[in-house]
């Protein structure tokens, strides 16, 4: 059986399994705070650990804790030696301008489309004007702008990058780094540079072959990854936010299956649906992990083995578009916000959701965007941060929570989709023999 055939097999039967726990147990969710990242902290309802659903997932959760460990594991070794070798290759010089400049370039305007795509759906729809969602409405909104974003710059660089390595959360200082280490590498004189070069490269290779392990795992961590989610959600909340979710759905699904297939269509000359199997794997992994960093390893695997993306792009392209290319985040920051900004500008005058609000919305959005980590629920926190700069009340955020993660799956998968199609059209610019390696014998192929 095909890899890809497998994992999907598995998620649907994952799927299955977390329905039939669902009809089976009794529903037993106690309320407990969660902690998102960036301090924030809320009470949501979540499955009493010692009921008798909770006491079935525990093995489930345990093999899809491993599998996630197992794909961070991968995430800060292989970034840094990718980038080190990728850069260094590039000889710090003239393609090493052309490659960066082509990939932020193609990043911008894919979140841009993203965001663009969303903001149209979400004023023709006004989903937040008529919805019912109990919020208090303040007397007065306050608006305090622009904070939170300059920190994003400042973020960026790292004062210590051993700390920097030793978090899986701090890619964009990461990437920082090794964009620098090996940029300076190439201008190393023998026998130093070379020397270390080989080195890097070593290693990277040593890597990816532990990423071409883990990816014949994933259909057994994509089943217990399945069961855990499915089984851990209870159905209650999806109702009152019913439109909202399916404008998210519509408009991601837009972008996924219209906008960004046009690219590869037009820009790269590439068939979309053989591209698209290629990238299964990462795309499938990216869905039940809801996190891009996580599914790092796999994209990579997968575009260079299956899809025929040279190491000297992906090594580049890919660990770069999932830290900072982020269409299916940057998309939802845009409808989530204006959604609520909606349902406060129709229940209260001292609120106007102007266009000066929807362009800041926008911006901020793209910020978010490439500032959000890739991990579960990244881009629900920077809604959080886009309202209090509004001036609006963050406890919107707390009913988004609630539905988060099937939101959270399939932007993730959005992310990972842009930027495996950035690799690709990227690739087949620079040169690359784009979908060959499947005629032949794919090494990726398990
Ligand atoms: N989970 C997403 C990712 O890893 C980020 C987000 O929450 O939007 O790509």
């Amino acid at each position: 059986m095909k890899l890809h055939t497998k994992i999907l097999l598995s998620m649907l039967l994952g799927v299955g399994v977390g329905l039939i726990l669902q009809a089976t147990t009794p529903e037993e969710f106690i309320p407990s705070s969660v902690q998102l990242q960036e301090g924030l902290e809320f009470t949501k309802d979540v499955l009493d650990p010692d009921s008798l659903r909770a006491r079935w997932i525990a093995p489930f959760a345990m093999v899809a804790q491993i599998f996630m460990s197992l794909l961070k594991m991968l995430i800060v070794p292989l970034i840094l030696t990718s980038i080190v070798t990728g850069v260094a290759s590039l000889g710090g010089g003239k393609d090493f301008g052309r490659l960066g400049g082509k990939t932020l370039i193609y990043y911008m305007c894919t979140s841009m489309l993203a965001i663009a795509t969303g903001l149209v759906a979400v004023n023709l729809i006004e989903p937040g004007k008529g919805a019912n969602l109990g919020l208090e409405i303040p007397q007065n909104f306050d608006k305090v702008a622009g904070s939170g974003f300059g920190d994003i710059l400042t973020r960026m660089v790292p004062s210590n990058v051993f700390a920097a390595l030793s978090e899986n959360g701090a890619m964009l200082q990461v990437i920082i780094f090794a964009l620098i280490f090996g940029f300076f590498l190439a201008r190393t004189q023998a026998p130093n540079g070379p020397r270390l070069l080989q080195f890097f490269q070593d290693a990277f290779e040593v890597m990816m072959r532990v990423a071409a392990w883990v990816l014949s795992l994933i259909p057994y961590g994509v089943f217990a990854l399945m069961v855990k989610v499915v089984g851990e959600t209870g159905l209650e909340p999806f109702k009152d936010l019913g439109l909202f979710m399916l404008i998210i759905f519509g408009t991601l699904l837009f972008h996924s299956l219209v906008t960004l297939p046009l690219l590869l269509r037009f820009l790269g000359g590439i068939n979309p649906v053989r591209w698209g199997k290629a990238m299964s794997p990462a795309l499938m992994t990216a869905f039940s992990s809801s996190s891009s960093s996580m599914t790092l390893p796999v994209s990579m695997e997968s575009a260079e083995h299956r899809g025929g993306v040279s190491n000297r792009v992906t090594s580049f392209v890919l660990p770069l578009g999932a830290t900072i290319n982020m269409d299916g985040t940057a998309l939802y920051e845009c409808v989530g916000v204006i959604f609520l900004a909606q349902y406060y500008s129709a229940h209260s005058a001292a609120f106007d959701l102007t266009l000066g609000v929807q362009i800041f919305v926008v911006i901020t959005a793209l910020l978010a965007s490439v500032g959000a980590a890739g991990i579960p629920s990244a881009g629900l926190v920077l809604n959080a941060i886009i309202l209090k700069s509004l001036g609006l009340p963050d406890d919107g955020v707390l009913l988004l929570l609630a539905i988060d993660r099937p939101l959270d799956m399939l932007r993730t998968g959005v992310n990972v989709w842009s930027d495996s199609c950035g690799a690709a059209i990227i690739g087949k610019s620079e040169g690359d023999n784009i979908l060959a390696v499947e005629a032949g014998a794919p090494p990726g192929e398990t």
